[in-house]
């Protein structure tokens, strides 16, 4: 909670100062004040379309309760926010279990170069390992000599195995031995690092389905999660990526990323909205440490308290 408030400091205080503005004055919310809370959200990254849903059900409300103070507006926007998330199936996530299927656990990771996927990745055995699974990665990012690297000095430091081929190997078997030697080795949770290469969306889809065929061949239900990353304080870019992926391959879940020191943090409610995808994992720095899982909750408490 303390690492999530620190984290997201600037976004809420961003919304915080507009909103306080927005109802200087006023202890009634009106129509004024709707349209102030409107551009607020707007340009606080939630978007367009998910901020004229938001408006729309606070108007609602107005309109049945006759009078809504400028007091509990605080409120009404946690509560709606809340129930928004909720409708694309983001749970309140709470700790690192996972569903016991017998068979590892598999998160093909995608999402283009910069965003933070390595870190991300990273992170994720990091919190796995820590409560007590025992994690593979496989480096199917064959592209980038550098994101083989990169996979491999996060593999040393968090203390889990990194299965590779050599550079421009391809990535469906990489995938595919490290999706058997996870499963020879009993292992509980197995992440795929991906080549994002999003300027050439036929190759990006053709490799993915690939990817996805080969795994199946190990265990049917493979891949378990397909996980976008997105770099949270891009804002509109990372509501553009989020579309081109979802338009090449079926996600499952988000993780979005460097959360801190950006005031965009609205990207979350709105890129979740609009993909009908949840968040599922959020990045609040550049350690290992930093990673959390998304809790609904406690994301509005922290944005609106
Ligand atoms: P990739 O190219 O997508 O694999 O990106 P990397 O994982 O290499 O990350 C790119 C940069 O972003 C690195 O400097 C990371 O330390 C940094 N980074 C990743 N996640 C976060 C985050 O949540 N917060 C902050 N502040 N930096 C991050």
């Amino acid at each position: 909670k303390e690492t999530l408030d620190k984290g997201l400091e600037k976004t809420k205080q961003s919304v915080f100062s507009k909103l306080t503005r927005a109802v200087a004055g006023k202890s009634k919310v009106d129509d004024e004040v709707l349209d102030n809370l409107e551009e607020i959200l707007i340009t606080s990254d939630v978007g367009v379309d998910t901020t004229l849903k938001i408006i729309e059900r606070i108007e609602e409300r107005v309109a049945r309760d006759k009078y809504v103070s400028t007091g509990e507006l605080n409120n009404i926007l946690k509560d709606e926010i809340a129930a928004l998330l909720s409708e694309n199936n983001t749970q309140d996530n709470d700790n690192w279990e996972l569903p016991e299927t017998g068979n590892p656990y598999v998160i093909l990771v995608v999402g283009v170069n910069g965003v933070g996927k390595t870190t991300t990745i990273g992170k994720l055995a990091h919190q796995f390992k820590q409560a007590g699974k025992s994690v593979y990665l496989g480096a199917a990012d064959t592209f980038r000599a550098a994101a083989v690297e990169q996979i491999c000095i996060w593999g040393e430091r968090v203390g889990v195995p990194v299965v590779k081929q050599q550079m421009g190997s391809d990535p469906a078997s990489v995938a595919f031995d490290t999706l058997s030697s996870a499963k020879a080795n009993g292992a509980d949770v197995v992440i795929i690092d991906t080549a994002g290469r999003l300027h050439n969306k036929i190759g990006l889809m053709n490799e993915l389905k690939k990817i996805k065929d080969v795994m199946k061949k190990v265990m049917p239900e493979a891949p378990n999660e397909v996980l976008l990353v997105l770099d949270g304080s891009t804002g509109q870019n990372a509501f553009e990526q989020a579309k081109q992926f979802s338009a090449v391959t079926n996600i499952t879940a988000l993780a979005i990323t460097k959360l801190d020191g950006t005031a965009k943090g609205g990207v979350v409610i709105g890129i979740s909205d609009q993909l009908k995808v949840p968040v599922k994992y959020i990045g609040l720095g550049e350690g290992m440490e930093d990673l959390q899982l998304f809790n609904r909750k406690h994301f509005v408490d922290s944005l609106f308290n």
